[in-house]
């Protein structure tokens, strides 16, 4: 089983991402589980068909401990699996602490099913607290793939992530698997990602387009895959999910000083 953390900047495109590439995954027969750990629980709104009506924090703030499996965990297209586990109340709590709740529970409740090829969780967006690092800290997820763009703040928090990340790499086994550019149009974004990428000592796993076809599956509450397999776009999802099931190289990041960011950033003409 392959548990799989997906970080980048805040509405970068990480529950699209994750979602069309469990998609392009079930297509491939993998058996996939989504964890939502974003307290808008909108982790798996487009396998599981829309909003998910109950988190995991709130059955358990409603029900109490005595909760069963299949009032948290819905399975949708390709059979993936979807839990959100939901926050606290806005403004009160932690996030980080619900999800290490919400693991604990889907834990004891054996949704770590042994036939799971992925498990895949789409965390919440900025570093804002060490809250964002949980799924790795509790030794869950191994691999990690930060979504980003060629926009400077996409880079520069990609960049900050890999710094949390390093210390959970080095303690723990937490390993970078690469950048994924969803593209956000920006001139040379490719190269300039590209070249981002081999600076922290990963990979460009793959250049994923803006395109409309995503919208429009979006509105009918479904992946690119789903509604509309013969698109452009669902082949690059596939060849996303493909790369990724083939990836073998996993590395510790090494963290870019802001200086060079900004170097590279002038380089590819993104800074004056
Ligand atoms: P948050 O940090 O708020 O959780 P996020 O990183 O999960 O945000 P999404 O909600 O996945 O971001 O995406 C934001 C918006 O961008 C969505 O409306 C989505 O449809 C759109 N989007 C994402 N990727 C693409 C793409 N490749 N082409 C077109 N639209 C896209
Ligand atoms: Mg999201």
């Amino acid at each position: 089983m392959r548990q799989v953390a997906i970080y980048g900047k805040g509405g970068i495109g990480k529950s699209t991402t994750t979602q069309n590439l469990a998609a392009g995954l079930a297509e491939m027969k993998k058996k996939i589980m989504i964890v939502g750990c974003d307290p808008k629980a909108d982790s798996t709104r487009l396998v599981l068909g829309g909003l998910v009506q109950k988190t995991v924090l709130d059955t358990l703030r409603e029900n109490g401990e005595d909760v069963k499996l299949d009032a948290v965990l819905k399975e949708g297209y390709g059979d993936i699996k979807g839990v959100e586990s939901g926050g606290p109340e806005p403004g009160v709590g932690c996030a980080g602490r619900g999800i290490i709740t919400s693991i604990g529970l889907l834990e004891r409740l054996g949704a770590y099913d042994e036939d799971l090829d992925y498990v895949f969780y789409d965390v919440l967006g900025d570093v804002v607290c060490g809250g964002f690092a949980m799924p790795i800290r509790e030794g869950k997820a191994k691999e990690i793939y930060i979504v980003c763009s060629g926009e400077m703040m996409a880079l520069y928090a990609a960049n900050n992530i890999c710094k949390g990340i390093t210390k959970y790499a080095q303690r723990g086994g937490v390993r970078l698997g690469g950048l994924i550019c969803n593209s956000r149009k920006v001139e040379g974004e490719a190269e300039l990602v590209a070249a981002v990428a081999k600076e922290i000592g990963t990979q460009m796993i793959h250049f994923v387009p803006r395109d409309k076809a995503v919208t429009r599956a979006e509105i009918n509450k479904k992946t690119v895959i789903d509604y509309s397999p013969e698109e452009k776009q669902a082949d690059e999802y596939r060849a996303l999910a493909q790369k990724i099931d083939d990836n073998d190289m996993f590395v510790i990041p090494k963290p870019m000083k802001i200086e060079k960011l900004e170097e590279i950033l002038r380089e590819h003409g993104i800074l004056d």
